[in-house]
């Protein structure tokens, strides 16, 4: 049995996307069903359905950022109920049984490889998984998280699903706190929540960005100044004071005066992931001062329950542009020039009322 589902996809990476119908199968014993309210516009839907990245699979309904209520539960189910405020992130499936699953780590699973919301193997219905941007979605209740936020917050709650998770999981794990100097590169969707959680978390935030205009939105946003990254009287008045440096930039540039900005035995983590490489290193600015280049992988399921509940304790959304589902494709092309303040989401009714 199945149910159809209005969407928004691409068919190929050079066409915008536009409205598509399919079915998703109705909830299984473990499945919960979701009407989904708002999804939040993440820079890998855009690498994704423009086929930046290799492996994109056609039709394409990129979605990520979910948040909606539950509508039926599957008779094993027993997390949720009918009428829970729920979210789904960018995972829906992994093996449940390697050691990264068993650690709660499913976003690096080694069994089958964690399953994506969109783009995945879709085992139940044979092909590739269709994300949120649509109207409904059918999930395993242990990949559907709850959302413990004010209804009227909701929409900015969405953005929380991956930008939260992908920021909040690298600064935890690499110990941004109190006495800590933690740099945000590219104040964009990733970057503005990592401000955000970085000083909830106790650091002294700073940011760097190509763009000296969102100076004033940094500061309230809560870090202490913004560093034009294009400048290099104002990069190298920081040589050797960061701690920890989390870079969100989704596109190719130099990490040589990033990295000299790290102290000795700092680390500067990757969670952008740009179409094109980054230019070579200057090894020596590594090995001269111990520094470390990582990466980092969103966040587990339970660790991104975590991160929305300290969210919810810290009073901390996202700060978004609502669109309609229509508006997707402008979306994107401001999101290609850092126009986006600091997240587009989609209001999933008013592809309903355009039907
Ligand atoms: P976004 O909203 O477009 O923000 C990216 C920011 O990077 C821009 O706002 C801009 O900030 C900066 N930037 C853009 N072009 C630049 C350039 N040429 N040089 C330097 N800075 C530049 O994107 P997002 O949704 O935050 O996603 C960021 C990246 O993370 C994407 O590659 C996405 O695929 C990836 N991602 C990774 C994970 C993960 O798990 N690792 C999860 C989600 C997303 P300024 O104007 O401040 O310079
Ligand atoms: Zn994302």
């Amino acid at each position: 049995m199945t149910r159809e589902t209005l969407a928004y996809a691409a068919q190929a990476p050079t066409t915008p996307l536009a409205p598509f119908t399919f079915d998703r199968r109705d909830p299984g014993p473990r499945d919960v069903a979701i009407d989904i309210a708002y999804c939040g516009v993440c820079h890998s839907d855009l690498h994704t359905a423009r086929g930046e990245w290799a492996g994109t699979l056609f039709p394409c309904v990129p979605g990520h950022e979910i948040v909606g209520t539950v509508t039926a539960v599957g008779s094993e189910v027993t997390k949720f109920a009918v009428g829970d405020t729920v979210g789904v992130g960018c995972m829906v499936d992994s093996c449940r049984t390697c050691p990264s699953c068993d650690a709660g780590e499913e976003q690096y699973c080694t069994g089958t490889g964690f399953v994506g919301t969109y783009n995945g193997p879709d085992k139940h219905l044979g092909g590739h998984t269709l994300g949120g941007y649509s109207d409904h979605i059918v999930v395993d209740q242990d990949f559907v998280l709850t959302v413990r936020h004010d209804a009227a917050d909701l929409a900015a709650v969405a953005p929380l699903l991956c930008a939260g998770i992908t920021t909040y999981s690298p600064l935890k794990h690499w110990g941004a706190g109190p006495g800590k100097k933690v740099g945000i590169v590219g104040l964009g969707g990733l970057g503005h929540m990592g401000v955000k959680i970085a000083a909830a978390m106790g650091a002294e935030v700073h940011v760097f960005s190509t763009s000296p205009g969102k100076r004033d939105d940094a500061l309230r946003l809560g870090a202490t100044d913004l560093i034009v990254s294009k400048d290099a009287d104002q990069m190298a008045a920081q040589a050797g004071t960061f701690d920890l440096i989390l870079n969100t930039v989704a596109a190719s540039h130099d990490l040589d005066p990033l990295l000299a900005c790290l102290k000795r035995d700092g680390t500067m983590v990757l969670v952008g992931v740009p179409e094109h490489p980054h230019p070579a290193l200057n090894i020596g600015t590594l090995v001269f001062a111990r520094r470390a280049l990582a990466g980092s992988l969103i966040g587990g399921i339970a660790e991104t329950q975590e991160m929305l509940d300290f969210c919810h304790q810290h009073g901390l959304t996202s700060d978004i542009e609502m669109i309609d589902m229509a508006e997707i494709n402008t979306a994107y092309d401001r999101m290609v020039k850092s126009d986006v303040k600091y997240r587009f989401v989609i209001d999933i009714a008013s592809m309903k009322q355009a039907a």
